[in-house]
């Protein structure tokens, strides 16, 4: 197989390229390394069968640069995370709707599969008890960056199942509900490098609002080989998937825990979110997925755990700690 992934240098990314390079494929990866890093691919450089291009899913030459002649196309590259969002909010509206639609016309002309990441943010501030592929979303005010981004990705997925509808490009959408692991970068945000980063450091570990808002972390290790099974499945084409964790757990219990587990001595500290966030932003109190879908058409069964999540996380954070940075160098900070 001839596999291109936009965005490969990304945290996720790297780990699919590097899982497809194992499984035999030729690797061609696009990313513009705004947010990713050569640092995640150093495994892979030496390999014959990768090639990278540094380049902008806005530019469509950049583009075919890897997509032409690709079989299949991973279309991960996207602005990401919460503080780059709402920090630059033209910028990751257009890379995120108009990058996608140039993704698409590349993936169409070159007559390849195409899978799209989206997110679990396509809910918005749907709380219920299991979200199903068929949830309502529930948006806040598109003039608050959270839901814009919110907003684009379902645009995105309106733009692929579009496609595969009218032109018949063999498109399947996967929404990510916050996957997590080694090289995910906590400077933009995300809260399992945060936390960890401070608990190795013995830094209060920063917890915004009361801390009983709860996510289902999902380990990239479990969610990179349902993309390629889902990437290869007919009948997953014009569909979305759910892929989440399954175990659901409040922020300050999650801190808790990884102060536990890496024997730290950090305490824990309530930031309230006034302080945490710009004004205006709001955040999701749940976010629980239903991952039945998934489990019926690619045997989809996620098994880290959060302890083994906060080991792995921790390990690769002390081998390079810049995964980790401190709050002082966070974005916007
Ligand atoms: N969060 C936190 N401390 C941090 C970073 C994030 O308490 O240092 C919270 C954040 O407010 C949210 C949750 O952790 O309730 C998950 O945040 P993240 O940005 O990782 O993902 P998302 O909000 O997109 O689910």
């Amino acid at each position: 197989m001839k596999t291109a992934i936009t965005g490969g240098a990304g945290f996720i990314g790297s780990h699919l390229t590097e899982y497809l390079l194992a499984a035999g494929d030729e690797v061609a990866v696009l990313d513009n390394l705004s947010t990713g890093s050569m640092d995640n691919l150093h495994g892979v450089l030496d390999n014959p069968r990768f090639r990278f291009v540094e380049g902008d899913i806005l530019d469509r030459a950049a583009v075919d640069s890897v997509v032409a002649g690709s079989d299949r196309v991973f279309h991960l590259a996207a602005a990401v995370g919460v503080k780059l969002i709402i920090e630059d909010p033209l910028t990751s509206l257009r890379t995120n709707i108009h990058g996608t639609e140039v993704v698409l016309d590349a993936t169409l002309a070159a007559g390849a599969v195409l899978l799209l990441a989206s997110t679990s943010e396509v809910y918005g501030k749907n709380t219920s008890d299991a979200l199903t592929e068929e949830s309502d979303r529930v948006l806040g005010s598109p003039l608050k960056s959270r839901w814009t981004y919110a907003a684009a990705k379902g645009i995105d997925e309106a733009f692929a199942y579009a496609y595969w509808k009218e032109y018949g490009l063999r498109a399947a959408i996967v929404r990510l509900f916050n996957t997590v692991g080694p090289r995910q970068t906590g400077r933009y945000g995300m809260v399992v490098p945060n936390l960890v980063g401070q608990a190795l450091r013995g830094e209060p570990l920063t917890v915004f609002g009361d801390g009983r808002q709860t996510r289902c972390f999902s380990y990239v290790g479990d969610v990179v080989p349902a993309l390629v099974r889902i990437a290869e499945i007919p009948a997953a084409y014009g569909q979305a998937f759910n892929l989440g964790g399954t175990q659901e757990v409040s922020i300050l219990d999650f801190a808790h825990r990884v102060v536990e587990l890496l024997e730290s001595p950090s305490s824990i500290s309530l930031i309230p979110y006034e302080q945490a966030y710009a004004p205006g932003y709001e955040d999701m109190r749940r976010r629980v997925p239903d991952n039945t879908k998934a489990r019926d058409v690619v045997g989809f069964n996620p098994t880290t755990s959060i302890d083994e999540i906060i080991a792995n996380v921790a390990v690769a954070g002390r081998q390079l700690p810049a995964y980790l940075p401190a709050s002082s160098e966070l974005a916007g900070a």
